[in-house]
């Protein structure tokens, strides 16, 4: 345990909850409303006008005691300055770039990140005229060397989508602290339980929620925390583009906090069992889990990291499709999906396809991605033997 998780659970519990303020109920009621009426000419005026007030009511878009709750929450959580609720985690990273980016301005962007945020640098920033340039997750204090002097931001996401290398944000930082370049990092993956990016020199943290935060499958949310120097930007910047979340989601996002701590560790175990497992198949050619040595980062993943969550990836040997669709198709805990975080176990075949271009896919077999929930261990191991079985025979 990392000495900043102390008191995680005690915070994650108590934190911005006052019983005593919606008569003696445990829980923040769900504040539904656009409008927001103010009583006087001289009240009206001065609503909103001062850009680092937190928690203001003005106008629904920008907040209510619920989202003020959440916010409140998570800051405290992640050690930041102020949190943003956002309608998902996709949200939380485009209103993120788009705080800091204009025409000419420059980006290095881990080429490991999650799809859809190469697809947003792709086809949308680049044609407003943002230059982008896609950086190795392990190069850790090497990004100085591309650095160009319309560098703005620097994104990270650690561990990378699909192939899990986990960077050294604190180098990254520091370099891009010396130039006075905005750090961003998508967290997604461990989650503010088990790491907290600011806590590591970062200035903004994203995650989505709908993920282990919310932890049910059911809403979508996304989550910023910022340092002081960041928030009215970034918070400016949301307002300004409209991404609001709704409060019934945003009061699922602050359900989950209560459990998201046991909940993560509880997956952190099946992950575990279940990569040890697939390890000693002698087909499996390696596990991309960060706990594990052969995955990149390793090391910066037990200097860093107090836990790991329960999303990997297996290497195995290559077979035809028709494999892969007797693996996958027939599954009886294992289901097909995007998205991860809840109660229940996912698969997927993963084809990075084109999606490396700072030459770092290494990847010769076929990839796929394991997802453990909370079913009994013995039968997603039973269930994950059998497929393999299926995938080996190819009929
Ligand atoms: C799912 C995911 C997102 C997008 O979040 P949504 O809430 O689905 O928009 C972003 N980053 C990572 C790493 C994710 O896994």
């Amino acid at each position: 345990m990392k000495d900043s998780d102390s008191k995680f659970n005690t915070r994650a519990l108590h934190d911005y909850r006052n019983p005593q303020d919606q008569q003696g109920f445990v829980n923040t009621p769900i504040y539904r409303g656009s409008t927001i009426i103010f009583p006087t000419l001289n009240a009206l005026e001065h609503a909103g006008k001062n850009k680092h007030t937190l928690n203001e009511l003005v106008y629904g878009r920008r907040g209510n005691p619920t989202s003020y709750a959440l916010e409140q929450t998570i800051a405290g959580l992640e050690n930041g300055y102020a949190g943003l609720t956002v309608s998902s985690g996709l949200a939380a990273i485009t209103t993120s770039l788009l705080a800091y980016l204009k025409t000419s301005d420059h980006l290095l962007m881990v080429d490991s990140v999650y799809g859809l945020t190469r697809d947003f640098c792709n086809h949308i920033l680049e044609p407003l005229g943002v230059e982008v340039t896609y950086y190795d997750p392990c190069i850790g204090a090497e990004i100085s060397k591309l650095i160009q002097p319309n560098t703005r931001c620097i994104f990270l996401e650690s561990p990378g989508t699909s192939t899990f290398e986990v960077q050294d944000a604190p180098a990254i930082a520091k370099v891009a602290r010396q130039h006075e370049i905005v750090t961003m990092m998508d967290n997604t993956w461990a989650s503010p339980c088990f790491f907290r990016p600011l806590d590591h020199g970062i200035n903004i943290s994203i995650t989505s929620a709908t993920k282990y935060v919310v932890g049910h499958s059911d809403a979508m949310l996304g989550l910023i925390v910022t340092d002081e120097d960041n928030y009215s930007k970034v918070r400016i910047a949301r307002d300004r583009i409209g991404p609001c979340a709704g409060p019934d989601d945003i009061y699922l996002g602050l359900r989950g906090i209560r459990t998201l701590a046991m909940r993560m560790k509880q997956h952190e175990q099946q992950a575990v069992k279940l990569a040890e497992w697939l390890k000693q198949q002698p087909d499996v050619m390696r596990v991309l889990h960060p706990a594990f040595s052969e995955c990149p980062g390793h090391e910066i993943w037990k200097r860093d990291f107090s836990g790991s969550s329960g999303l990997f990836s297996f290497e195995i040997e290559k077979r035809s499709r028709k494999s892969i669709a007797n693996f996958v198709d027939n599954m009886k805990l294992f289901s097909m999906g995007f998205s991860w975080g809840a109660f229940e176990s996912l698969i997927l075949p993963v084809d990075l396809g084109n999606t490396r271009i700072a030459g770092t896919n290494d990847i010769k077999g076929q990839l796929f991605r394991v997802y453990a929930g909370q079913e009994d261990i013995e039968d997603l191991i039973a269930d994950l033997d059998t497929g393999l079985d299926r995938y080996r025979s190819g009929s």
